[in-house]
């Protein structure tokens, strides 16, 4: 498998890499927008992600998150480029020290390079557009979107990508995820950029129903717990059964992660 699409949406050119054609969730979106990249897609696309690079000049890298998919590429791009990757504080630790990634993701994605990124600058401008990073843990705890005002455009990391979320890796935390959504949701934006999904039209809108949707889950959850349910039947009634990939993942990416991470939520912060 190789490139799967390629897309111009006004001057945001966009590839979709992937070494499986299995969905939104085995595939990758580098952006590009004016003089800067959003993200790298994984290593295991280099050869692929490399021409999409070159085949314009552009000024800066800017990273959303450590995780392999989205800055699998930065040190291969910062050698060929000079374009030093920026990127969220905790990222650029990250991005130094390394970080091991599960069995599964490793055949997705390939392996996680090192990178050595620089912080994010005080001010951050795109084509001269203003950008504000927006800080979103939940997903990974260094994540970052990036807002451009001006467009209502917002490049969302990792999110948004679906409505309904239907299984969580065991380093996600939904409580958290809930605070940086409705954070994103205090700003004003229709546009979501999705690494995964792509370009999301009503974007603030969609955002809104996936936290509707979390909370909700999180509600019926909380109300089986304390009829007495236990977390696997709890998972098994509100979302059914565990599919393939939590098994072959060992419950690292599961179904009853994202029960147990919703029973901690606190309803009534939101309500
Ligand atoms: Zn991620």
């Amino acid at each position: 498998m190789s490139v799967l699409d390629t897309f111009r949406h006004k001057d945001l050119d966009a590839l979709r890499v992937g070494r499986f054609n299995l969905g939104i969730n085995t595939s990758f979106i580098v952006y590009r927008l004016q003089d800067a990249v959003i993200d790298t897609g994984p290593s295991n696309q280099w050869k692929y992600v490399r021409p999409f690079i070159q085949s314009r000049p552009f000024s800066q890298l800017l990273l959303t998150h450590h995780h392999e998919d989205h800055a699998g590429n930065a040190g291969a791009i910062h050698r060929l480029t000079g374009v030093q990757p920026r990127a969220p504080e905790k990222t650029v630790e990250i991005l130094k020290r390394g970080f091991r990634i599960p069995l599964v993701q490793k055949l997705i994605w390939g392996s996680a390079g090192r990178a050595d990124a620089a912080p994010l600058p005080a001010e951050i401008a795109i084509g001269g557009e203003l950008v504000t990073p927006i800080f979103t843990p939940g997903h990974a705890k260094d994540m970052t979107c990036y807002l451009l005002p001006g467009r209502g455009w917002l490049f969302s990391a990792d999110l948004y990508i679906a409505n309904y979320l239907k299984m969580l890796r065991s380093d996600e935390d939904i409580p958290t995820l809930l605070d940086s959504i409705r954070k994103v949701l205090g700003y004003d934006f229709d546009t979501i950029l999705c690494p995964h999904r792509g370009l999301v039209e009503n974007g603030r809108q969609r955002l809104r129903e996936k936290f509707d949707y979390l909370l909700e889950l999180s509600e019926n959850a909380q109300a089986l717990q304390r009829q007495g349910l236990e977390l696997r039947a709890i998972t098994e009634r509100l979302l059914g059964r565990e599919g393939m990939i939590s098994v072959l993942s060992r419950y690292n990416f599961s179904k009853r992660n994202l029960v147990a991470s919703c029973l901690k939520v606190k309803p009534d912060r939101y309500r």
